[in-house]
């Protein structure tokens, strides 16, 4: 992809925007971008630096990023909704083409590997429920403030605050910012992978190491570990190169598959409620480690319908109405709303799930579960919003097991607008 339109490739040292930002690190990339660590040397900070490939489509799709992001900067002035900020973006012309560059705030590492690096357990519930909420308040800002869907919520999309300085970063430790060209290293790239190889190897080392110490623990973990059980956790969202205001939608298909809602499936029609499914699917995920739903083609159906299939044996039967209701309802469902190629479902309930599979307390599945399924709706103008979900008894438990009975009483006398339904259901 390093090729005419493609990425731009960068070596550590190279200066952009007239020298303001200079490179540091690759920190990540996608289907559009490569994203760097760069040292701003006007702000004398860390910034990431979202280069984007230079074909036509990809810088449209940059401009359109930026729009979003420009609005979401705008009207959160102190930085406090959970959605990475924009600090600048400029075109920066390489051998490849033009690419349009984005300078968005420096963050850490995405849900996704947080998940890995817990070994795929799940994580303890009130780092769950920090994440939840941080997800929340952006999700409520985008939807209610802004009026953007974000179109494709997941862990990779949300990344950590940085806990660590990178001028204390383990390979740099005792350097400052690099703001020249390395001497001697015309091919800054090729040392960076050797450390990247390192760090992966260090990391992997780590993870062995810890589930060595469990081991002898007898499957205990491990006390200092468990001291970082006080930290609070937060994150924010990133990615709005999928995002869309509501009211101008230019896409059928939508989301990254095990985060799909069932409307974007049958294609009939969506509003921000998708993100509320995905909010769900991702919250299951880290309490959990798996994917809520993961489905996959098989003999005679699809991955559509294995997907549909998954959701009402976690769910309960789609509503006749909801299944008949989109454009490809037709070719998934007959006309009493069962689905025409998988006909025998294994029907295991969420909180059953969670204490039968994850070994959940009955008081903790119960809970968690009242508070996803309303969200897992198949109706999505019955989905709970974010606001609704940030008054809800699960996310303003102080520890679990414990406050979520307690606070039903008052939270249903504040939120009026939730219906009962929505803050009883568990089934
Ligand atoms: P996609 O194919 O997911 O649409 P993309 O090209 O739009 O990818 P992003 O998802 O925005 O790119 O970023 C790619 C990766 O770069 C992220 O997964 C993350 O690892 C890293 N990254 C992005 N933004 C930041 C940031 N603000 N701080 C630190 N790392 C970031
Ligand atoms: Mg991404
Ligand atoms: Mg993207």
């Amino acid at each position: 992809s390093y090729r005419k339109g493609g990425y731009h490739a960068v070596r550590v040292g190279d200066q952009f925007n007239g020298g303001r930002y200079v490179a540091q690190r690759k920190l990540g990339w996608g289907q559009f971008s490569t994203v760097w660590l760069a040292y701003d040397t006007t702000s004398s900070s860390y910034v990431a630096l979202k280069i984007q490939k230079s074909a036509a489509q990809f810088a449209q799709a940059a401009l359109h990023e930026i729009e979003l992001l420009s609005a979401i900067a705008k009207g959160d002035p102190s930085n406090s909704k959970c959605i990475v900020r924009l600090i600048d973006h400029f075109k920066h012309a390489g051998p490849n083409g033009q690419h349009l560059c984005m300078v968005l705030e420096f963050l850490g590492d995405s849900l996704l590997r947080l998940i890995k690096y817990n070994r795929y357990k799940g994580m303890e519930l009130n780092k769950v429920r920090e994440i939840c909420r941080c997800i929340l308040i952006g999700l409520d800002y985008l939807h209610r403030e802004l009026g953007i869907i974000h179109s494709d919520l997941k862990p990779e999309n949300i990344l950590l605050f940085n806990t660590i300085d990178p001028s204390k970063d383990p390979i740099r430790s005792g350097h400052s910012p690099i703001i020249e060209k390395p001497e001697g290293n015309p091919n800054g790239g090729v040392t960076m992978n050797i450390i990247e190889k390192k760090l992966k190897r260090r990391a992997r080392r780590a993870v062995a190491k810890i589930s060595e110490r469990r081991a002898s623990m007898g499957g205990q973990a491990p006390k200092s570990e468990k001291t970082m059980d006080g930290i609070d956790v937060r994150c924010k969202v990133v990615d709005f190169g999928n995002a869309c205001w509501a009211d101008k939608q230019f896409m059928d298909e939508i989301q990254t598959r095990q985060y799909r809602a069932p409307e974007v499936i049958l294609q009939s029609g969506y509003s921000f409620s998708v993100d509320m499914w995905s909010f769900a699917c991702t919250a299951f995920e880290l309490a959990t480690g798996d994917m809520l739903f993961a489905p996959k083609d098989g003999q005679g159906f699809s991955e559509d319908e294995d997907h549909l299939a998954l959701m009402m044996e976690l769910l309960g039967k789609i509503p006749r109405k909801v299944a008949i209701g989109g454009a490809r309802s037709k070719d998934l469902f007959d006309r009493h709303g069962d689905l025409k190629r998988i006909r025998r479902l294994k029907y295991w309930s969420l909180d059953k799930l969670l204490i039968e599979k994850y070994r959940f307390s009955e008081s903790e599945a119960r809970e968690f579960a009242e508070f996803l399924c309303p969200v897992l709706d198949f109706a999505p103008e019955k989905r709970p919003s974010a606001q609704q979900c940030l008054q809800h008894p699960w996310i303003n438990a102080s520890s679990s097991g414990q406050s979520a009975s307690k606070k039903e009483a008052t939270v249903e006398k504040v939120n009026v607008g939730m219906s009962k339904l929505q803050l009883k259901v568990g089934k």
